[in-house]
């Protein structure tokens, strides 16, 4: 790995007000390691097996992001110790990752995965029922709603992409300015990956998902 690389990214990604969630899916523990050494604490996976056992093996003071679509009868075994579930794409996951919380004794912070792409392929909530889950957020005393998720269109058309980020940012404020005027944890925006990273930030990423430009080609 390319550690100059490394250094450089992050630079451009803070020094914009995001931060960087290095997705090591498929990479081996030594690869995470020397970043982790570098001073990377922010890693995103997408398998729960892998997530677990990369857990167990490394450094406790990751905070391990779960990136991709959840099961819900695989959120038991990374509630004790997940830092953000970026993924929750259906109440009932919702409720279920709730119940573990309250076996954890712990708010588990979750983003909002909001359908973006125009691809049908991708995971996410519609806006209505973000709102109905919203509507009775109190009665979710495990969760700590943090923000909002999205994916755009795997496609070359940078317009295409800007208007879904632009879109994802409208339903943050929108959600913001509803729900969450007066709480300052539903703040941030996770957009933007290896090749779209750059606009997701102009349009107003917090957050943004990087794989293969800081580990190579999965
Ligand atoms: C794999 C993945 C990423 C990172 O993708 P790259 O193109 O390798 O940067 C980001 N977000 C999600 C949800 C992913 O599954």
């Amino acid at each position: 790995m390319d550690l100059d690389n490394y250094q450089d990214l992050k630079k451009t990604i803070e020094n914009c007000g995001a931060r960087l969630v290095a997705v090591s899916k498929t990479k081996p523990n030594s690869a995470i390691q020397e970043l982790y050494e570098a001073g990377q604490l922010i890693f995103g996976e997408n398998r729960v097996q892998e997530l677990v056992a990369k857990q167990e093996a490394l450094p406790k003071d990751i905070q391990w992001h779960c990136i991709g679509h959840l099961q819900r009868n695989k959120v038991k075994y990374i509630a004790p110790f997940v830092a953000m579930i970026h993924s929750i794409d259906s109440i009932e996951l919702l409720k279920e990752v709730n119940k573990q919380g309250k076996k954890n004794d712990r708010r588990i912070p979750v983003l909002l995965q909001f359908h973006i792409a125009s691809e049908d392929s991708k995971f996410g909530l519609e806006i209505t029922e973000a709102k109905n889950i919203l509507e009775h957020k109190e009665t979710f005393e495990f969760i700590d709603f943090a923000g909002v998720m999205g994916m755009a269109t795997f496609t070359s058309d940078k317009d295409q992409v800007r208007s879904e980020f632009r879109l994802l940012k409208g339903i943050f404020d929108q959600l913001k300015q509803q729900y969450f005027q007066v709480d300052s944890n539903f703040k941030e925006i996770s957009m933007g990956m290896s090749g779209d990273y750059k606009l997701a930030i102009e349009e107003g990423s917090t957050m943004v998902r990087i794989g293969s430009l800081l580990f190579g080609n999965r």
